[in-house]
Formats: C-alpha cells, structure tokens, sequence
C-alpha cells in the first residue's frame, strides 16, 4: 500500500507494519485498526489480558482516507466484480469486502501488501475463510489465485450467463484442477442455483437477499461469521427444497 501512500501516510502505515512485525498485534488485529479506525483500541488476541493500544487522530484519518483509496483501487483493478466467482459487486451488485488472498492470519507480513488484496464477494470470502485459508498449510492455494503472476480466469474457469426476460442461466466450467477446487469449495453449485430460481421466483429472490444481508452484519466478528455460516446453510437448504 505504500505506493499509495503521502510520506506522511507511510509513517502512519509503518506504525501498523511494525506492530505486526513486533508481534504486539496479529495480522487480524492490525486490519481491524486499519479498516474500523478508532483512537482507542482494546486486543485480546493470544495475550492473557487484553491491551489497549492509542492512535493520534492524523493516523485514524490516514487508516480512514487509505481504505478508500485501496478499496477505489480494487474495484477498478478487478472491473467492479468478485475474483472468485465473477459476478458483479459493488453498488449494483453483491456487497464485497477486500479479500486477502494468502490470509492474514497466517501470513501477518502480508496484511497492507497491495499484491495480496483483491476483490471478494461475501459469498467467496465466507467459503474460503472456512475451507481454504484454515486449511493452508503453503502459500500454494489449493483454489485459483487471482493475484499471481500472468492470472488468466478463462484458463481456469468458464463462466457463462444467459439471461431472457423470464429466465436467467449461469454455469461455470472448470478447465483446472484449481478451477475444480474453487468450484467445489466456494460452492459454486449453490451460486448457479440461486442464479436459477432468483431468475424465476421473485419472493425466492427477495427472501435470498434478505438473508445476504443478513450474513454481511458482523462478519468481523467469530459470532458474526457463526451466524453467517447458519444464514449459509439455511439458504442452501432453501435451495434444495424440490
Ligand atoms: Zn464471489
């Protein structure tokens, strides 16, 4: 993020950075003071007390200007849709968060690096959370990686939409085994059966959205994704529902 950055901004970020790199905050820890800036911040973490940590107004400013600037950058950089399943985010489309790619849990160094962000809707972030990142053992991610080198989508996924008046189709294709992965652990079944009924049932389509919402609150939080994860398997279940 630095290339992004004022020089007085980089002091700032170099405060969060060094933090992590001290080890005094997780990578976790360290995102939750960038993204949800405030002048006090209490962390538990592994700690046996929690401690609290001071930020100057100029570095809560900075934290707030900054997300924007990366969270613009992104949008833009991924053409205003997830890296995962393609569909579109954003104000017309699904809510989104700024995905890390190799997790921050397990890769703090990672946390602010600009390379490792992309664009991830709330569908992919929660399935990769919980199938991909706490299972990574490598920096080799089982599943597309959207921010390596020379990335190709149509080399690993193929996703075709057809949509009329009244009916709607989406498919993907996998061409990889990392395009399989994806499909299988970001359940993407479930987006091509929601694409389906949502394009033909409007109260099944209003019920959906009504539970996507749902999912996006407090997803910062392990109660928040708990409730996710029962909001997930409770729209699944409406999905198979003959
Ligand atoms: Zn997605």
């Amino acid at each position: 993020m630095n290339s992004l950055c004022t020089d007085e901004q980089k002091k700032h970020l170099l405060k969060l950075t060094t933090l992590v790199s001290d080890k005094r905050l997780s990578g976790q820890e360290a995102w939750s003071a960038f993204s949800k800036p405030e002048k006090s911040k209490k962390f538990k973490g592994k700690r046996p007390e929690t401690e609290r940590f001071t930020f100057a107004e100029a570095e809560v400013r900075t934290y707030k200007d900054l997300r924007q600037i990366v969270q613009n950058k992104l949008f833009e950089r991924c053409g205003g849709s997830c890296s995962y399943c393609r569909r579109a985010v954003g104000h017309y489309g699904w809510a989104w968060h700024i995905e890390h790619v190799l997790p921050k849990s397990k890769y703090p160094a990672k946390t602010f690096l600009l390379s490792n962000l992309t664009v991830g809707c709330v569908h992919c972030n929660m399935w990769k959370g919980s199938r991909v990142d706490k299972q990574l053992r490598t920096q080799k991610l089982p599943i597309i990686n959207p921010v390596e080198l020379n990335f190709q989508y149509s080399k690993h996924l193929n996703f075709v939409q057809i949509g009329t008046e009244s009916l709607s189709f989406a498919k993907y294709l996998p061409r990889t085994a990392e395009g399989r992965e994806t499909y299988e652990l970001l359940s993407f079944k479930e987006l091509e059966r929601a694409h389906a009924i949502n394009g033909v049932d409007g109260s099944a389509a209003a019920l959906h959205e009504r539970i996507t919402r749902g999912m996006q609150i407090g997803l910062g939080t392990e109660e928040g994704r708990q409730l996710a994860a029962l909001l997930q398997r409770l729209k699944t279940s409406i999905y198979n529902l003959p």
